[in-house]
C-alpha cells in the first residue's frame, strides 16, 4: 500500500456549533433561560421535553406559555444536524442516516432493530485520526470532534424514530454503541458528557442502563485508565485485531504508542475496577491475522491475565473501498473461534448489520461529493 493514512493525534479546530441545551450544565441552563427573561424552573420542563418526550419543537411544549415557546425553543434548541438521506437494509431493520452538521460537515449513524429494542451506533468524530488501514473511516483522516450535543442529538433523534415506529414497529432505544465514525476516547470530554446524559435518570438524561452503553476504543491507554476511574460501568470494547505487536503496529497504528500488552493490561484494570467484562474486537482479515497460531496467542495473552474477565468478538472483515483485504474464509473463521473456545475464552462472532448499505463496522465514510 502506498499512501497509507497516518496517525493524527492533534484535533483540527473549527467553528463551534451553536449553543444547545444538551451542552449546558444545569446551572448554565438556568443562566441561559434568565438571559431570555425566563424563570429558572423552566430548565426542568425543557429537560423533560428533551430527554423524556424526545422533542425540541415549540408546538409540542404545551406547558410553556404560548407566546414564548418559539423564543425558548429557538434559543435553546437550535438545529444541530439535518438528515441528508437514509438508507435501509435488512428489510428496514437497519437504517443508516447521513447527517449534515452546522458547518456542512457530514457524519453517519446507524440504527438497528432487534426483537423489542433498538441499538444506535453513534458517531463521536467527523472522520478519525487513528488511520487503521482496513477501516473506511480511518482513510478519511480527522475533520473535527463532535460536541456532546451533536452526539446526544443523534441519540435523541434515534430514540424518537424508534419510538415512533420508523423501524417497522415502535421499540425503545435501549443500547448505544460508540462504534460509528471516530475514536471516542480521542474526544474524551464530549463522549463522557454524552455517557452521563445517556445514563442519567429521566428527565436529566435518557435513563439507559450503563451496561447497555458500549465505548469502543482502538486502545488509548491513558484514556482507558481515566474511564476506569469515572465509576460509570459502561461496557468497554477494545479493537485489538492482532495479539502480536509486529502485526498490530501495521494494522492498528496506535499500537506503536501503546503495545498489545499495555493495552490488554489497561483493559484488565477496567475489568478489575468495574467488574464489567471487556469485549475484544477482532476483525478477521484473510491471511493477515486469521492464522490458528494467532488465535492461540490471543487466548494465551488473555488467560495470562485471569479468567472470566473478557470475551472475544471476531468480526468478519467488511469490504471497504480500495482495500486489498477481504474477510477470512468461513472455515478459517470457524477454526479461529474453535481455538479460542478450546482455551476457554467465551467467543461470539459479531452480528454485523448493513454491509450492503456500507453501514457495517468500518464502512462509514463520507465521499467527496457529499
Ligand atoms: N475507533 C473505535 C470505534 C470504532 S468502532 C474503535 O476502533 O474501536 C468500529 C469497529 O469496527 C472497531 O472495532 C473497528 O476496528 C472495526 N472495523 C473497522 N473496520 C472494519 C472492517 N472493515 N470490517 C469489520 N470491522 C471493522
Amino acid at each position: 500500500m502506498t499512501d497509507r493514512p497516518v496517525l493524527q493525534m492533534a484535533v483540527p479546530k473549527r467553528g463551534k456549533p451553536p449553543r444547545h441545551f444538551a451542552d449546558l450544565t444545569p446551572a448554565d441552563r438556568i443562566e441561559a433561560l434568565k438571559g431570555i427573561g425566563q424563570p429558572g424552573f423552566r430548565a426542568k420542563q425543557l429537560a423533560t421535553h428533551y430527554y423524556s418526550h424526545l422533542t425540541t419543537s415549540a408546538d409540542e411544549m404545551t406547558d410553556l406559555p404560548a407566546d414564548v415557546r418559539e423564543e425558548i425553543a429557538t434559543a435553546l434548541f437550535p438545529t444541530l444536524m439535518s438528515p441528508v438521506r437514509s438508507l435501509e437494509a435488512d428489510g428496514g431493520e437497519t437504517v443508516k442516516t447521513l447527517w449534515s452538521l452546522h458547518d456542512n460537515v457530514k457524519v453517519e449513524s446507524v440504527l438497528m432493530k432487534y426483537p423489542e429494542r433498538a441499538t444506535l451506533c453513534v458517531t463521536s468524530q467527523a472522520g478519525c485520526g487513528m488511520a487503521c488501514p482496513f477501516c473506511a473511516t480511518g482513510q478519511m483522516g480527522l475533520t473535527r470532534n463532535l460536541s456532546s450535543a451533536e452526539i446526544i442529538e443523534q441519540v435523541r433523534l434515534a430514540a424518537r424514530a424508534s419510538r415512533d415506529g420508523s423501524l417497522g414497529e415502535p421499540v425503545r432505544l435501549s443500547n448505544v454503541v460508540f462504534m460509528g465514525m471516530g475514536e471516542p476516547l480521542a474526544n474524551y470530554k464530549a463522549v463522557m458528557d454524552t455517557v452521563r446524559a445517556l445514563v442519567a435518570p429521566e428527565p436529566n438524561g435518557f435513563g439507559l442502563s450503563a451496561r447497555h452503553v458500549t465505548v469502543s476504543t482502538v486502545g488509548l491507554v491513558p484514556a482507558i485508565d481515566k474511564l476506569t476511574k469515572e465509576g460509570i460501568p459502561v461496557t468497554l470494547a477494545v479493537s485489538l485485531h492482532a495479539a502480536d505487536d509486529e502485526l498490530r503496529n501495521e494494522i492498528v497504528p496506535i499500537n506503536t504508542r501503546w503495545s498489545v500488552d499495555e493495552t490488554l493490561d489497561a483493559a484488565y484494570r477496567y475489568y478489575s475496577e468495574t467488574g464489567r467484562r471487556v469485549s475484544i474486537e477482532y476483525a478477521l482479515i484473510r491471511d493477515m491475522n486469521d492464522q490458528g497460531w494467532r488465535a492461540d496467542l490471543l487466548a494465551e495473552k488473555l488467560k495470562a491475565r485471569g479468567d472470566g474477565w473478557v470475551h472475544v468478538n471476531p468480526i468478519p472483515l467488511n469490504p471497504t473501498p480500495g482495500s486489498i483485504w477481504t474477510a477470512s474464509d468461513p472455515a478459517v473463521e470457524r477454526e479461529f473461534v474453535r481455538r479460542l473456545r478450546a482455551h476457554g475464552i467465551p467467543t461470539t462472532i459479531r452480528d454485523t448489520r448493513g454491509s450492503d448499505i456500507d453501514g457495517a463496522c468500518g464502512q462509514l465514510a463520507i465521499k467527496e461529493n457529499e
